[in-house]
């Protein structure tokens, strides 16, 4: 019997249309540098999210670097970061030398608690040392309690970044995730819900900001016709041909956000109603790309352990995985400042032991899916 063709959490998905402008870019040989498609897309990017400036990048990584450059942090300062993420949310404050202050998640979107929010800057701000910046993430592509976080943000004048990595798409009151904050990043890496392959954005509604971004992306270069620099830069500006590929992937967001909404409601209707099992919640009045369905299996309700389907499903040549290891749980933030939820009451803890991630992606065929469906109701039913 043939190996049964893997299925995974998330992969590429083309729409079909980048070659489209890809083939522009080799037509008019802009393949290199910048050109059209960088042009482009920043163009749509904007439009799409109703955000002024946008600049793309090789990395949503770089963008949250760029952020963080943007808003000054050296070595002396803090920043704030949810605590429940992929590691590229906090790595850049290492880049900085700064030092990160972890922040618990809150149960009803599994992303930065407000309370443990306010604890953390109230003693910030006791100590004198308000950090520089809070990053918020957006898990999964379900918002954060935006309005919470701002105002409490806003209450000690902090500056807000948006790790929207996961959450292109989204939508919190109506409005698109990554735009309400000071600055909001996007990832296009492999396994987003859009990819080039590999990039980023920044985006904010500050045109001097965005160009600036722009500007420390490509070397940090001053006007002269010798090559003459003041400041550090990097190499982080995204490649015309890249960006033909988001352009032919950003024409599709909208139908990928459908497609992997519908699979999440069908993981909801065949396993939402056994004891034990809970999805990861859509708080009122947004609207979840649903990257990955997220759901967590109590052991002591359902006898079942999430690591045992995981290699289950490894078995089948299905790839599924925890929830994010949290960042105060990692050897690389050993013995940095954490906030639970509560005292004695860390949200993420118990995300991570009990929360599994499922096959997710829009090019899934519903046997695929009902194959992991099966496997778990070997455990559940
Ligand atoms: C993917 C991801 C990033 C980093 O994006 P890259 O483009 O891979 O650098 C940052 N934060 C979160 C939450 C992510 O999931």
């Amino acid at each position: 019997m043939p190996h049964r063709q893997k299925t995974f959490l998330s992969s590429p998905h083309m729409s079909g249309h980048e070659q489209k402008y890809i083939q522009e870019a080799f037509d008019l040989n802009w393949v290199a540098p910048l050109g059209n498609n960088v042009n482009g897309f920043e163009e749509e990017l904007a439009s799409y999210n109703n955000i002024s400036d946008v600049a793309v990048l090789t990395s949503g990584t770089d963008a949250i670097h760029l952020a963080l450059r943007l808003l000054d942090v050296t070595p002396e300062d803090t920043v704030f970061v949810s605590s429940l993420t992929f590691v590229a949310s906090a790595n850049p404050i290492l880049y900085e030398g700064a030092t990160p202050v972890l922040i618990d998640s809150e149960p009803e979107t599994w992303n930065m608690s407000p309370e443990a929010l306010e604890r953390a800057l109230k003693d910030a701000e006791q100590e004198g040392k308000l950090p520089k910046a809070v990053i918020i993430v957006h898990l999964y592509g379900q918002s954060a309690k935006v309005d919470e976080l701002l105002a409490v943000c806003r209450k000690y004048n902090v500056p807000v970044v948006e790790d929207a990595a996961e959450s292109l798409g989204s939508e919190y009151k109506g409005q698109k995730s990554g735009t309400h904050g000071d600055f909001g990043i996007y990832s296009f890496n492999g396994n987003k819900i859009i990819t080039t392959s590999g990039g980023g954005a920044l985006i904010a509604n500050d045109a001097e900001a965005i160009q600036k971004a722009r500007f420390l992306s490509t070397q940090a270069r001053d006007p002269a016709i010798h090559y003459q620099h003041s400041e550090i830069g990097y190499n982080y500006r995204m490649s015309n041909i890249v960006a033909g590929i988001g352009r032919g992937q950003l024409e599709v967001l909208d139908e990928r956000v459908a497609q992997r909404r519908a699979n999440f409601d069908r993981y909801v209707e065949a396993f939402a109603h056994i004891p034990g099992v809970s999805f990861q919640p859509e708080l009122k009045d947004t609207k979840s790309n649903r990257w990955l369905t997220a759901l967590t299996i109590d052991p002591e309700i359902t006898g079942v352990d999430r690591t045992d389907i995981i290699k289950r499903l490894e078995e089948e040549n299905i790839e599924a995985r925890p929830v994010w290891k949290p960042m105060h749980l990692q050897p690389l933030f050993e013995g940095v400042t954490y906030y639970p939820h509560e005292e004695g009451n860390s949200v993420s803890d118990r995300l991570f032991e009990h929360g599994i991630c499922l096959p997710s992606g829009s090019n899934m065929t519903e046997e695929q899916q009902g194959k992991v469906i099966d496997v778990l109701n070997e455990f559940l039913l």
